[in-house]
Formats: C-alpha cells, sequence, structure tokens
C-alpha cells in the first residue's frame, strides 16, 4: 500500500493531503516512542486495510476517519470495523 498526497477522499472539498503529510506523522509517532507494531505485523494490517471495503484511497478507514498508515503502526490500536476486528488475526 503506497502513501498518497492529493485531495483528502474523505471530505475532498478544500482539503489537500501534502506530499510527505503521512510520512511526517509516521516520524512524529515514532519520535515520540510509541508503542508500535513490528514491520510484518504492519504491512499485513496494511494489506488487510488495502482489501477492505471500508477503505478509501488505501489511505483511510471510512469506520473511524484515520490514515491506515498511522493507525496500523500503534501496537494497542485495533480495527474498528463493525463486524469485528479484521487485524485480529495478526495481533
Ligand atoms: S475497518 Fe479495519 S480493515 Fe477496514 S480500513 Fe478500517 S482499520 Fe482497515
Amino acid at each position: 500500500m503506497s502513501l498518497k498526497s492529493g485531495p483528502c477522499p474523505s471530505c475532498s472539498k478544500n482539503s489537500n493531503i501534502p506530499p510527505g503529510y503521512i510520512e511526517d506523522l509516521i516520524r512524529d509517532k515514532i519520535n515520540l516512542g510509541a508503542d508500535l507494531v513490528e514491520e510484518k505485523v504492519y504491512e499485513k494490517r496494511l494489506q488487510i486495510c488495502s482489501s477492505c471495503d471500508s477503505c478509501v484511497n488505501d489511505m483511510i478507514c471510512m469506520k473511524c476517519g484515520c490514515f491506515v498508515h498511522i493507525r496500523a503502526l500503534d501496537k494497542i490500536a485495533r480495527c474498528p470495523h463493525p463486524d469485528g476486528d479484521k487485524w485480529m488475526s495478526v495481533l
């Protein structure tokens, strides 16, 4: 799942996601010392999001409004899908 820039797929009116914005958020999270998942868990979570019908443009979860690249980093984060946590298999 690649990182994108451009109009926000969620609100799309006047919002723009500048190049590097999501990468900066990821760097901030790492630098803040957040408890992060291992890389293989992160990649698997993103694969699951990529095939989820609630994921817009491989970027935003429409169940919670988050950037999936950011949420998937967090060890204590759970997938908010109402049918059940789709990340459960990779905890
Ligand atoms: S519902 Fe879960 S699997 Fe789907 S996009 Fe959101 S976090 Fe990812």
